[in-house]
Formats: C-alpha cells, structure tokens, sequence
C-alpha cells in the first residue's frame, strides 16, 4: 500500500470491491470505513445535478472537503435514444421519488411500447470524478467517463444484476446484463470502463501528493 488513502463515496459493496481490483496498492475506505476512523458522520449528498459528471463532481467534492481526504465518487444511469436521453440523471427514481427496479423497468417499457427494435438502441453511461479540496487539486477535479452499448428489450430477460439490467441487451455476447455473469459484466460495465480510464491518472495523483 502506498500513497494516501482515498474515499470511495458509495455505500455499494460491488462498486468497492471494483475499485480495490483496480488499484490494489492504495487504501481505499468506504464512507462507512471513512465515519469510523474520522469519528465523523458524513453528511448525505443531495444528487440534484443535470449531469453525471455534476452530480459525481459534487458528491466527491463534499466528500473530499468532509473529510480531508482525496474523494472519488460515481454517477451513472440509462440513456435510451429513441426517449432523448432519459430516464438518464433520473435513471434511479424515473417511476417517481421511491420508484423501485420493477416500476422504473415497467414504466421504460411502456414509454417504449410502439418503438421498433432497430430505434431501440441505448447506452449506460458512468462518469467517475477525484476531488481534494484541501489537497493540491484544489477547486479542480480529474474526471473519465465510460459507455456500454445496448438495446432495449421488449421483455425482461436474466434475474441477475439490477437496475435495468433485465432489459438491457448487450449484442457482443447475445446476452441481456441480468444473464451475463458477475464477472463479465463488471469487466464490461459501462462502471468499469470508467474505473479503468481514470486509474492511471488517479494512481499517479496520489503518489505524487502522499501525506
Ligand atoms: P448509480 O449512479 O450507480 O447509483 O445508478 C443510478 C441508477 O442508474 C440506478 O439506480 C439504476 O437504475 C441505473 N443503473 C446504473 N448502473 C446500472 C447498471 O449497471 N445496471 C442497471 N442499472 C443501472
């Protein structure tokens, strides 16, 4: 381990373990792991941004300035074409404030009812932003994106997965994400494209600022 440590802002197991695959010589904590060293709560952050990259920006700078540390943070969702975007920064509450899986899936596919499968086309999109305040960042953040590619479906297929997984369908492998093993997809995922694009940057910012 070297460098400083870094907080990851997610309460997602899966996103974690993701994170520490790719950078397995730094410390990483978790906002669970980073309130039980500090002895801090972290406060919640109101995702309230019109983009990804907006809504990761201010979650990692609250973050960062919380606790003193370099903070990463996530924002992703569904962008469906033939929809303009959307469900899009919306993606987690598109059938309303406490929407779950199943309405949120319902209600794509019933805006999707008369759309042909050729105009069914989609994407997934992940933006990862580093903040440190009080690091020699500053007020300025590193930040990648990452994309995967789909169509969808007209039904649910798979019951692994979550989100829109059941009807996102991913053609290289002819499968939808919820069939695809845990495995593939977090080597596919439009998450771990990103994870991969902002690795090295963020590797080299942390050994380059160690406390
Ligand atoms: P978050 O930014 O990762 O919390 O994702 C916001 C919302 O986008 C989730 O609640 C899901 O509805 C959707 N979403 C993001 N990533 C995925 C994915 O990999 N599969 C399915 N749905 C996803």
């Amino acid at each position: 381990m070297s460098g400083r440590a870094l907080v990851f802002a997610t309460r997602n197991r899966g996103k974690l373990v993701e994170l520490r695959q790719l950078l397995p010589n730094n410390r990483v904590l978790s906002i669970d792991e980073a309130q039980a060293q500090l002895g801090m709560v972290i406060p919640e952050v109101d995702e309230d941004a019109d983009t990804f990259v907006g809504n990761a920006a201010k979650k990692a700078r609250e973050v960062s300035r919380a606790t003193g540390l370099p903070a990463l943070a996530d924002d992703s969702g569904l962008c469906v074409d033939a929809l303009d975007g959307a469900p899009g920064v919306y993606s987690a509450r598109y059938a309303g404030p406490d929407a779950d899986d199943a309405a949120n899936n319902a209600k794509l596919l019933a805006a999707l009812a008369n759309v042909p499968a050729a105009l069914r086309t989609a994407r997934f999109r992940c933006s990862l932003v580093l903040a440190d305040v009080r690091g020699p960042l500053a007020d300025a953040i590193i930040t990648a994106d990452g994309v995967c590619e789909g169509e969808i479906l007209t039904e649910a297929r798979g019951t692994g997965g979550f989100g829109y997984d059941p009807l996102f369908y991913f053609a290289p492998l002819g499968q939808t994400f919820a069939e695809l093993g845990v495995g593939s997809k977090s080597d596919l995922s439009h998450r771990a494209r990103a994870m991969r694009a902002i690795a090295p940057e963020l590797q080299t910012y942390l050994a380059k600022t160690q406390a």
